[in-house]
């Protein structure tokens, strides 16, 4: 059978079949978990998008986990410092966001590992959390990504920011969704962050009223994360930000392809 987990009907199962297969990522939740909320935000860092989520989380005093794109650490290290220097969690997304299912498993993890040294380069501290690109991720990686000392972490609620019109649009996916513990995924660098960006206070705001916290991904409770797999569309193309992609910089392959 394939190991491969990617589709919506299969997220639980995912969740299940991650479980079995490699110890440090579980879907296990608490009996009855705090409300807490985590927010996290993938693709970037952009230039555009993430210095506006910084500002607003900031002047919230909201902690989050950014899960950066090698390539773009390379491109914005002065974003990523902000990042760690105003508490927020970085986590490894790739280097140049492929599609792990058409890459070998030592094309996988090179890109992670080159991800961890883009991350090093710029702020000086390794990620602790994978997320693998388009949420794809096979039994094999895993158990690859592991050795190289990195828990992974998916979501357990997908903002569809990545496909949305409008803010209204991702604050209403997200509040009909979100449950205490939820692990919520945004972007910061592609073109529709625009209304990431535009969502964020009033989701924070709405959040708080109902007496949510927001918090990190809990660097020393790895094997409670909870995740699955929420989204089939992963062939939605979506140009990403004009600003943020250098010709010269920018990866060979799936370049366009933005997603998870
Ligand atoms: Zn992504």
């Amino acid at each position: 059978m394939s190991r491969r987990i990617r589709s919506t009907a299969m997220g639980w199962l995912a969740a299940a079949a991650i479980a079995l297969f490699s110890a440090p990522v579980t879907y296990a939740a608490p009996s009855k978990p705090a409300k807490v909320v985590y927010l996290t935000f993938d693709d970037g860092p952009s230039q555009r998008y993430t210095p506006k989520l910084l500002d607003i989380l900031r002047s919230q005093h909201i902690s989050a986990t950014f899960f950066v794109v090698g390539y773009r650490c390379e491109q914005f290290p002065d974003i990523v410092r902000r990042i760690q220097r105003e508490g927020h969690e970085i986590g490894n997304h790739g280097f140049a966001h492929l599609d792990p299912k058409k890459r070998t498993l030592d094309e996988v993890l090179l890109d992670v590992r080159k991800t961890d040294v883009a991350v090093v380069k710029a702020c000086g501290t390794r990620p602790l959390y994978y997320r693998p690109p388009y949420g794809s991720i096979d039994a094999q990686e895993i158990d690859g990504v592991h050795r190289l000392g990195h828990p992974i972490a998916l979501w357990t609620v997908d903002s569809m920011d990545w496909k949305a019109k409008s803010a209204k649009a991702i604050v209403n996916q997200v509040e009909r969704h979100t449950r205490p513990g939820s692990i919520i995924l945004f972007h910061d660098g592609i073109s529709s962050s625009r209304y990431t960006v535009e969502a964020m206070p009033r989701i924070i705001r709405d959040f708080r009223r109902d007496g949510y916290t927001f918090k990190t991904l809990p660097a020393g409770d790895s094997l409670r994360i909870e995740s699955f797999m929420p989204k089939a569309d992963d062939d939605a193309v979506l140009p990403r930000d004009a600003d943020d992609v250098q010709g010269k910089r920018r990866p060979s392959v799936d370049a366009r392809r933005v997603g998870h």
